[in-house]
């Protein structure tokens, strides 16, 4: 198979060279045209516009840029907004328990919604539920944007 490779890597190379003058065919590796006696290209060359095209354009190898990014190119999910739904849930069902604060990596806030909670011995898990619900819908009803920059790089412990 390597044999298969080199033959077909020579007979791309080795091609027969026209010459730009009359068209004339003459053999690879030839310097003038045996037709015309003109000067051939070289294989492989490229003239000078065609040369300096393609080294301004050079650049090195880069990962493909995405061809979208909602947002205006932030991953607002990879940043934080995968927590929304999970967050806003845990608002609305488990608020007197600050479940929500935690998964937002609020622990001081979650821990006073948990200590208010029972400290209180229930009494005041109502209230805690009501904040709990509260924030669970603005978690949820915020976009993608709104609650990375308000809840996760915002830091917005409350509401
Ligand atoms: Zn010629």
């Amino acid at each position: 198979m390597a044999g298969s490779i080199a033959d077909t890597f020579k007979k791309r190379f080795d091609m027969p060279v026209f010459c730009t003058k009359c068209g004339a065919q003459n053999d690879d590796g030839s310097v003038v045209c045996s037709h015309c006696q003109a000067t051939l290209p070289l294989v492989g060359y490229q003239p000078p516009q065609a040369q300096a095209d393609y080294q301004s354009g050079y650049q090195p190898i880069q990962p493909p840029a995405p061809l979208y990014q909602p947002g205006g190119g932030q991953d607002w999910q990879a940043r934080g907004a995968n927590k929304k739904i999970a967050a806003g849930i845990c608002g609305l069902l488990l608020g007197p328990f600050g479940v929500h604060k935690f998964i937002l990596g609020y622990q001081t806030e979650g821990v006073i919604m948990l200590l208010v909670s029972l400290l209180s011995c229930g009494m005041l898990a109502i209230v805690m539920q009501v904040i709990g619900i509260v924030e669970g819908i603005m978690y949820l009803t915020k976009s993608d944007e709104e609650f990375v920059r308000t809840y996760v790089e915002g830091r917005k412990g409350w509401f």
